[in-house]
C-alpha cells in the first residue's frame, strides 16, 4: 500500500521503528500533492524544501533516540490561519498575501515539538468567513468526491488535502461549524474540541469567543492523536482552560456505546434537509442502538435561534478584531506616496484587502455594535446564547451525547450558493448551537446520500470537556459501518 494511504497512526509507527523514514513519508506527500494539486486546489503554499529539511530533522532527532509523540515524522497541513515561522500566513485574505509571520502558533509550535513535518498552508474562506472555501481570495478548492464541488468552508483546504490523500492529518478552526461542515462533505473526520481546550494564540482572530482550533484525519483515533499533541493549557491564551486534556485518545481506542444515552436533537430534521441525508442519519441511529446504545429524542427549543444569534455576535467580534489590518503595522498598503492621510491609506488598503464577505461582516458588526443599537442587536443575541447554553445543559442531564446530521445536504456545486450569503449561511445550522455554548462536537462520516453518492456526516455533541465521548461515539460508529461497507468511506471515492 502506497505510504499515502496509510493512517496517521501506523506511519508514526513505521517511521519509530525505521521501516521508513520521515524524509520518505513526507516525500510521498510531496508528490501526491504534485499529481492531484492541479485538480483540488487544497493549498495555498507549499514549499517541498522546508517539508523535507523539516523531515531530515525528525529522522535525525529519532536516530539521537529522542523520545518523540507517536506521530513523530508523520506530515501534516496547516489551514493558513495558524501562524508559521517558516512559511507565509494569510488567513485566505489579499491583505496579507505573502505575510511571514514573526512567531509561531502555540499549536503550530507543539507540533512540530512532536516532531509532525508541515507540508503547507490550506486554503480556506478569508478570515475562516464562510462555508464553502469560496470566499478566499485565492479561488475555491475542489471537493475531491466531485472537484466541481465545494469542499466546503471555512477549513475547505484542510479538509481536501486529507481527503484527497495529501496529508493524512491537517488543522482546522471552527467557529461555527469550519472543520465539521467540511469534515462531513468530504467524508472525513473534523473535531471541534471544547472552547478553551485548544490555544488561539497564534491564530489570525475572526470571532474570540467562538474560534476554537482542532484536527482533522481519516479516521476517528488519528483525529485523537492529533487532537491530544496540540492540547494543554497555554498560559498565552487567556481563554485557555487549565485542566487536564480529556483523554480522547483511549476513548478512541475503545469505541464502545453500550448503554451510552445518545439524544437525537428533534429540532434538526424535515424541511430543508435533503432526504439521503435524512436517510443515513437515521440508519445510523439504529446502528447506534443495535451497539446497546438507548437512543431517546430530545428537544432543544432555542437551537432554532442560533443561526440569527450567530450572526450577530460573529460580525460583531470580527469588526474589532480586523481593526488591526490598518495598514500601518504589516500586510498590504495601498495609496501611501507621501500625499494622503494615514486615514485615507487605511481606508483604501481595505477596500483593496478585503473581499466582499469580510466587508459585510465588519459592516454588520460595526452597525450591530452600535450604541443606539447594541441592546437590541449585540445584547439580545447574547441572551440566545445564554438560553441555548441552558438547552444543552438540560439536554445533557437526560442523555451523555447529542446526535445530529452535520449539515443539512451534502456538497453543493462551485457557484451555486456565492451570490446567496442566506443560503450559504444554512450550511452551518447544525453546528453552530455548539460553537455559541462552547462544548465539544465532532463529525464521522456516515455514508453517502442516495441522490448524488456524495458523503453525509453524523454529528456527536458532548458537554464541556466531554470530547472524549465524542470520539468514543465516533469510533464505534466508524468500526460499525467499515465493518457493512467493508472499508471506509474513503475508498467509494472517485479515483482523482
Ligand atoms: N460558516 C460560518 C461563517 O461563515 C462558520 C465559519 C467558521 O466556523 N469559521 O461564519
Amino acid at each position: 500500500m502506497s505510504l499515502t494511504r496509510k493512517s496517521a497512526a501506523e506511519l508514526g509507527r513505521l517511521i519509530a521503528s525505521g521501516e521508513t523514514s520521515a524524509v520518505e513519508v513526507a516525500q510521498a506527500h510531496l508528490d501526491r500533492i504534485t499529481s492531484v494539486e492541479p485538480k483540488v486546489k487544497a493549498f495555498l503554499h507549499v514549499d517541498a524544501e522546508t517539508t523535507l529539511r523539516q523531515a531530515r530533522e525528525v529522522d535525525d532527532r529519532i536516530a539521537r533516540g529522542e523520545a518523540l509523540g507517536p506521530l513523530a515524522g508523520v506530515p501534516i497541513a496547516h489551514k493558513d490561519v495558524f501562524t508559521t515561522v517558516d512559511m507565509p500566513t494569510t488567513a485566505g485574505s489579499r491583505i496579507l498575501a505573502g505575510w511571514r509571520p514573526p512567531y509561531d502558533a502555540t499549536i503550530t509550535r507543539r507540533l512540530r515539538e512532536a516532531g509532525l513535518v508541515f507540508l503547507g498552508k490550506a486554503n480556506m474562506d478569508e478570515f475562516a468567513m464562510g462555508s464553502s472555501t469560496e470566499n478566499s481570495a485565492y479561488g475555491p478548492t475542489g471537493n475531491p468526491w466531485d472537484v466541481s464541488r465545494v469542499a466546503g468552508g471555512s477549513s475547505g483546504g484542510s479538509a481536501a488535502a486529507v481527503a484527497a490523500y495529501e496529508a493524512p492529518l491537517s488543522t482546522g478552526t471552527d467557529t461555527g461549524g469550519s472543520i465539521r461542515q467540511p469534515a462531513a462533505v468530504t467524508g472525513i473526520v473534523g473535531m471541534k474540541p471544547t472552547y478553551g481546550g485548544s490555544s488561539r494564540y497564534g491564530v489570525i482572530a475572526f470571532a474570540s469567543s467562538l474560534d476554537t482550533p482542532g484536527p482533522f484525519a481519516r479516521n476517528v483515533l488519528d483525529a485523537a492523536l492529533l487532537h491530544e499533541a496540540f492540547s494543554g493549557h497555554d498560559p498565552y491564551d487567556a481563554t485557555s482552560i487549565d485542566a487536564p486534556v480529556p483523554p480522547v485518545v483511549e476513548a478512541a481506542r475503545q469505541g464502545d456505546v453500550a448503554g451510552l444515552r445518545v439524544g437525537v436533537v428533534k429540532e434538526f430534521g424535515g424541511e430543508g434537509y435533503q432526504p439521503g441525508v435524512v436517510a443515513r442519519f437515521h440508519e445510523t441511529v439504529e446502528v447506534l442502538e443495535s451497539l446497546g446504545a438507548k437512543v431517546v429524542e430530545v428537544s432543544c427549543p432555542s437551537f432554532g435561534y442560533a443561526l440569527p444569534a450567530y450572526y450577530l455576535i460573529a460580525p460583531s467580534e470580527c469588526s474589532s478584531n480586523l481593526a488591526r489590518f490598518d495598514a500601518m503595522r504589516y500586510g498590504m498598503r495601498v495609496g501611501d506616496d507621501g500625499t494622503r492621510s494615514a486615514e485615507e491609506v487605511m481606508a483604501l488598503t481595505r477596500a483593496a484587502g478585503f473581499g466582499p464577505e469580510v466587508k459585510r461582516r465588519i459592516m454588520l458588526g460595526t452597525y450591530a455594535l452600535s450604541s443606539g443599537y447594541y441592546d437590541a442587536y449585540y445584547g439580545q443575541a447574547q441572551k440566545v446564547r445564554t438560553l441555548i447554553a441552558r438547552d444543552f445543559e438540560a439536554a445533557f442531564h437526560q442523555v451523555d451525547v447529542l446526535i445530529s446530521p452535520t449539515t443539512p445536504t451534502t456538497a453543493f456545486p462551485i457557484g451555486e450558493r456565492v451570490d446567496d450569503p442566506m443560503a450559504m449561511y444554512l450550511a452551518d445550522l447544525c453546528t453552530i448551537p455548539t460553537n455559541l455554548a462552547g462544548n465539544a462536537a465532532i463529525s464521522v462520516p456516515c455514508g453517502l446520500a442516495d441522490e448524488d453518492g456524495l458523503p453525509v456526516g453524523l454529528q456527536i455533541m458532548a458537554p464541556v470537556l466531554g470530547d472524549d465521548r465524542c470520539y468514543r461515539v465516533g469510533a464505534a460508529v466508524e468500526r460499525a459501518l467499515a465493518e457493512r461497507w467493508g472499508g471506509d468511506l474513503l475508498s467509494k471515492a472517485p479515483a482523482l
